[in-house]
Order: C-alpha cells, then sequence, then structure tokens
C-alpha cells in the first residue's frame, strides 16, 4: 500500500524526470502518471512510474521513469488464448538503465536486486541502456530493470499491453497499486 500523499510525491517526482528529456509532454499527461509499488510498499526501491501515451488492442506506447537505483521487479508477459504475450522493446531516453534477461548472467552486474527480495530475481544477463540504446523482448521473456544513480526514462513500445495479468517472480508482489489514506 501507498499513502495518497506518498502517490502524488512519486508523481511529481517522476514528472520533473520527464521534463528533462525535453520530450513533449502534455501537464494532463503529466498529471496521471501511474504510480506502482507493486503492493511491497518499499516505492523508493522497488516500483515504476509509468505514463502510458497509447494503449489499444494492437499496440502500447510507455514512458517509465524510475528513480535513482529504483527497480522494476523481474516478471514476463504470458501468452493469454490465441495471444502470444506482450513483446517489448525497452530504449533508454534520459539517464541510464540496467535491463536484465535471460541468459549467463554479466559477471560484475551494476543491477543489485533489493537485497532481502535477492531470491526472486533468477535472471542476470545485463544490458546497460544508455540514451539511444534499445534492447527487444521475445513474448514471455522474463525481465527486470533498474535505473542508475541519477535516475532513468525509458520507453517501452509493444503489442498489446495487458498488465494485470504479467507474470512477477516475487510471488508477494501485487499489479495493482492500493492507495491508502
Ligand atoms: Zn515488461
Amino acid at each position: 500500500m501507498i499513502t495518497q500523499a506518498d502517490y502524488e510525491a512519486a508523481q511529481a517526482r517522476a514528472a520533473d524526470l520527464l521534463r528533462k528529456t525535453g520530450i513533449a509532454l502534455r501537464d494532463d499527461e503529466l498529471a496521471r502518471i501511474a504510480v506502482a509499488d507493486f503492493g511491497l510498499g518499499d516505492l523508493a526501491r522497488t516500483g515504476a512510474q509509468i505514463l502510458t501515451l497509447l494503449d489499444t488492442q494492437e499496440i502500447a506506447v510507455k514512458l517509465i521513469a524510475l528513480f535513482p537505483d529504483q527497480t522494476l521487479p523481474e516478471h514476463r508477459h504470458p501468452p493469454l488464448g490465441e495471444y502470444p504475450g506482450k513483446a517489448e522493446t525497452l530504449r533508454c531516453e534520459w539517464g541510464r538503465i540496467y535491463l536484465c534477461t535471460p541468459g549467463v548472467p554479466t559477471s560484475n552486474p551494476r543491477a543489485r536486486p533489493p537485497a532481502e527480495r535477492q531470491a526472486t530475481y533468477t535472471v542476470g544477463r545485463e544490458f546497460v541502456l544508455n540514451p539511444g540504446e534499445q534492447v527487444t523482448l521475445p513474448p514471455d521473456t522474463l525481465h527486470w530493470f533498474q535505473a542508475g544513480p541519477e535516475g532513468g526514462v525509458v520507453w517501452s513500445f509493444s503489442s498489446r499491453a495487458v498488465d494485470v495479468q504479467d507474470y512477477f517472480t516475487d510471488a508477494e508482489i501485487e499489479r495493482v497499486t492500493v492507495v491508502g489514506a
């Protein structure tokens, strides 16, 4: 759970990060940044601030702002019936993003999962994404990412997004943010 005050503070902080990109974003868009604490109540370490710019039955375009060292936890986008699952391209726009995927784990990775949740991070082939660098993930591929010390802004270009159906490795995660008093 996250308090309303913390939610709004995170929105404002994320808006500041998004403004630094120089991307043309309207105030009414910046006012509807979604804050996700993934139910862990530890937003500074596990969380994401997501601005959805386009969301149709075919494609989705989102900007994800991460605070310094904040981690978007390990997940995959599973098949749903005939749909093979969301294919996603992550492209760094500002700051730096450490993206971890299946494959031979990177020795001396930059990304460090939140210490007490380490067991819920199982993939560690790391890509260091600077602005303008991107990686495309096929559907149903485990991935997680963390911002560098200045924070980061990353584009998510994808096929249809069904966020509530995402599978998270950490069984304690709740994808729908609960906002308390
Ligand atoms: Zn994803």
